[in-house]
């Protein structure tokens, strides 16, 4: 077989076999197909597509290509969720104490924040001592133990995605939705769950623009998934404003501690509690999503959802005295108040301005090698759709250094404020 001939297949808008994705897949990791082949078949797919039986073969040869975990250990029914990245988007630190609080396996490796979007990696370790790293028997051991282990991938997780996922970064050919959706499923499949429930974000803070496009991601990603017999749900959710109010890695742990003891954002407990039931429902934990809601909220009103996160950090090595009194966690040196320039009501808050914002102070990394700095972040006063009068406060920066120059003027400007505002796009826009 030779590559030249599979890429000619791809341009003349041909159906790659599942020998010939194999072929592309074990040639590239094997390093016997170059870079340069490889990225004039991506941009071929990026026009040209693939079908789906091809996405799953695509997914199920990257998923094989390094090291599969096995969950057998671990008794019961294992779940893991996954979020398409936003601002702000603490749900792992709460939905993931609240399932395990009600009695679900959630064996989660996460990932590392880039540019405006979080990681909840970084955000776990801005915990005095939590680690991120443990072997593969203390992981099962722990969530047969808790319920619930966050680690970081494992190193020979998807060598194929690692690969991929940089040549398509430097080639314009990240947004195909064969390529996304075969790139997080060849993830979620190799992490072993039984059930997978995805969070799949729409609008100015995502990578899908549209509703639309997010739909049409789900639903590949729920085809990939069910195809590989795994239970697969999801949520299609607006990032055109941040999740909840905090934005930056210590923030969003205390955040996430408040929605734990019952005091959350009512955005982050709205997707928290939908994600939440998806997970205890396909589990089989409860019958119908209003008993898991239920469920839900009594774990976190008897303190058992925060008591589990508790439990997780104080098993990684983390001080858990910081998730019982979150006063306790990493402080910025300095605070400045963002003040509203005008009276009326706040229509829009721009969440990609508004988390490149917070990187360039710190909270995130421009480049993968950057290192961030765990206390900084943005804490939003007000959110879309409140009235704010002039000198308000829209916000309170949290910073190391002086903040640089034109920076308080765009963060000023990443809020939209009128007499008037246009009716919001609604949190979740579908339950897939
Ligand atoms: N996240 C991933 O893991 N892969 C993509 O291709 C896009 C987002």
């Amino acid at each position: 077989m030779r590559f030249v001939d599979l890429i000619e297949k791809k341009v003349d808008g041909g159906s790659l076999s599942t020998e010939e994705i194999k072929f592309w897949i074990d040639g590239y990791v094997g390093g016997t197909i170059p870079d340069y082949q490889v990225s004039a078949m991506l941009m071929a797919i990026v026009f040209r597509s693939m079908d789906e039986r091809e996405i799953l073969d695509l997914t199920m040869s990257m998923a094989h290509s390094g090291d599969m975990m096995d969950l057998s250990g671990i008794s019961g029914v294992k779940v893991d969720k996954h979020s398409t990245g936003g601002v702000g988007d603490k749900t792992t630190l709460v939905v993931g104490p609240m399932v395990a609080a009600c009695g679900a396996k959630l064996a989660k490796m996460s990932g590392r924040g880039l540019g405006f979007t979080g990681g909840t990696i970084d955000k776990l370790e801005s915990i005095d001592g939590f680690h991120v790293s443990i072997s593969r028997d203390e992981f099962i051991r722990q969530v047969n133990d808790i319920g619930i282990a966050v680690v970081g991938q494992s190193g020979n997780l998807v060598p194929a995605d690692k690969k991929l996922y940089a040549l398509r970064d430097v080639t314009a050919t990240v947004r195909s939705i064969p390529l996304i959706s075969s790139s997080i499923m060849s993830k979620k499949l190799a992490a072993g769950s039984d059930v997978i429930v995805l969070d799949v974000k729409y609008g100015r803070g995502a990578f899908m623009k549209t509703k639309e496009q997010a739909s049409e991601l789900a639903r590949t990603m729920i085809k990939i998934g069910t195809g590989a017999g795994r239970k697969v749900r999801a949520v299609i959710s607006c990032m055109d404003a941040p999740l909840g109010h905090a934005i930056g890695n210590a923030l969003e742990v205390g955040e996430a501690c408040m929605a734990l003891s019952g005091r959350g954002p009512g955005d982050l407990m709205q997707l928290c509690l939908t994600l939440g039931s998806l997970i205890l429902e396909e589990a089989g934990i409860c019958r119908t999503r209003e008993d898991a809601v239920r469920m839900l909220c009594e774990a976190v009103d008897s303190g058992r959802a925060l008591g589990k996160l508790a439990e997780m950090v104080s098993a990684q090595g983390g001080n858990a005295a910081q998730i019982r009194d979150s006063s306790l966690l990493p402080k910025a040196e300095f605070k400045t108040v963002i003040k509203s320039p005008a009276d009326g009501f706040i229509c829009d808050e721009d969440a990609m301005a508004l988390g490149n914002l917070a990187m360039q102070i710190g909270a995130g990394r421009a480049k993968k090698e950057d290192a961030i700095m765990n206390e900084v972040g943005i804490v939003l006063s007000a959110k879309p759709g409140d009235k704010v009068t002039k000198g308000q406060p829209l916000a309170v920066v949290h910073h190391r250094m002086a903040l640089p120059q034109g920076w308080m003027e765009e963060c000023v400007g990443s809020f939209v404020i009128s007499d008037k505002c246009a009716d919001t796009e609604p949190l979740i826009a579908e339950v897939i």
